[in-house]
């Protein structure tokens, strides 16, 4: 090759010289790309893939999401089934882009009753998760009280970009999960329950994010300043999950069911368990939301509190169960863990009696494994294989270890 020849050596895509260009790569019949223009096509090829990703929303089928969600939640039976067909709904109506229109379709958001720790807010994560969307949890406690659509409302949809690394499209068809609604009840008549006066502002505020309005958010979080450029982003497509114990409300419904008076003291309650799937949109609003918001909210349902055999299968059957989470901890040291079916026995029952939901389990757990958890990388390096937790052991005991040449033999 003479060297006129490879001065002329050019990229075919922006012309630079060989001398210009740090590589250039030859094709077939004298065609060459320069590594600029490589960088430059692999950028558009990961832009398009990104862009692909951000509008193919998948619509769920019901009976799938069902299925998966039976793999990592125990119980809520009437939940599971209540929540897969409004997020197929909900999906449907995004991806055939309905919202909005003359024959408008409303928006599926839902509000889950129920006690705390019985898996509210696990059913909306793994929605979102087998929806593949942005996810975002927030706290009705900890919002504004300003009324309106304050910074703190705001803030949730700036939590939900987060998550959707600011991908303003799919953040627009993500899902919020508000906690503890409940506690921002107005005040109301009834003065048997505490309720926060000055919640109604709150609730409007999230009135207007859940029935759809634009927010301007700042582009990387934080707090607003003047002149700063905003990001735009459309509530309208967003679902909205709402959770909340709404302690007392079962003594309205029952109430009502009798006829709006109890008779004799003591009588309201009788011994009928509470099913909270009879909520009607009236018993809501009594509780202390206002009817706005109850409307925005047309999928109401009832968690249940979580029976003792329903804790042991959180324990030992889930997919990401808590003892498979504690034995891949174990793992990491080399180390095998088995709990005894005594020692389960016992989380649950001290767990069922704390009435904490299935956060006591964890908790229980975590209190009689502390003791070895603190010793493991001893027993690591003086060749323990096996740790076996008893009932003793979760009493306070020492656990059984297993040695290499125990479990070799
Ligand atoms: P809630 O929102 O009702 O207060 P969570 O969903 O936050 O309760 O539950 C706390 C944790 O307890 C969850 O992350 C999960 O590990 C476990 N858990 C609670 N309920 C269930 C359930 N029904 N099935 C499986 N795990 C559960």
């Amino acid at each position: 090759m003479s060297d006129k020849k490879v001065t002329e050596m050019r990229c075919s895509f922006c012309e630079k010289t060989r001398a210009e260009s740090e590589k250039l790569i030859a094709g077939p019949e004298g065609t060459f790309i320069c590594d600029e223009c490589v960088e430059l096509c692999h950028d558009i090829l990961k832009e398009g893939k990104t862009q692909k990703k951000t509008s193919e929303t998948v619509i769920p089928n019901p009976k799938d999401l069902h299925k998966f969600l039976n793999d990592h939640v125990i119980g809520q039976e009437s939940a599971k089934k209540v929540m897969s067909v409004a997020v197929y709904n909900h999906y449907k109506r995004v991806v055939n882009n309905i919202g909005g229109k003359d024959d408008e379709i409303e928006k599926s958001n839902v509000l889950m009753l129920g006690p705390s720790g019985v898996g509210k807010t696990l059913l909306a994560r793994k929605v979102a998760e087998y929806v593949d969307v942005p996810f975002a949890i927030a706290d009705a406690t900890t919002l504004t009280e300003s009324g309106y659509v304050g910074d703190d409302v705001e803030n949730v949809i700036t939590r939900l970009l987060v998550t959707a690394d600011f991908d303003v499209e799919k953040a627009e068809k993500g899902i919020i999960y508000i906690d503890e609604i409940d506690k921002k009840s107005r005040k109301s008549e009834n003065t048997s329950i505490t309720r926060d006066v000055s919640g109604e502002g709150v609730q409007q505020a999230l009135l207007k994010i859940i029935e759809g309005t634009n927010v301007r958010v700042p582009p990387q979080g934080g707090r607003k300043h003047p002149g700063q450029e905003m990001i735009e982003l459309d509530t309208s497509n967003i679902l909205f999950i709402c959770g909340g114990a709404f302690v007392g409300l079962d003594k309205m419904m029952s109430k009502r069911s009798q006829g709006g008076s109890s008779i004799g003291f003591g009588s309201v309650l009788a011994d009928k368990k509470t099913n909270f799937d009879e909520v009607e949109p009236d018993d809501l609003i009594k509780y202390g939301l206002i009817p706005e918001l109850v409307g925005r909210l047309p999928v109401v349902v009832g968690c249940h509190d979580l029976s003792k055999p329903d804790l042991k299968a959180i324990m030992t059957d889930t997919k990401n169960s808590l003892i498979k989470q504690t034995q891949r901890l174990f793992a990491m040291e080399d180390i095998k863990l088995e709990i005894s079916p005594e020692a389960i026995d016992y989380i649950v029952d001290e767990a069922h009696g704390k009435k904490l939901g299935a956060r006591g389990l964890k908790t229980m757990l975590e209190k009689g494994i502390l003791e070895t958890q603190y010793e493991l990388p001893t027993y690591r390096e003086k060749g323990v294989k096996q740790v076996v937790i008893s009932i003793e052991t979760m009493k306070g005991g020492e656990p059984l270890l297993i040695y290499e040449k125990a479990s070799s033999e």
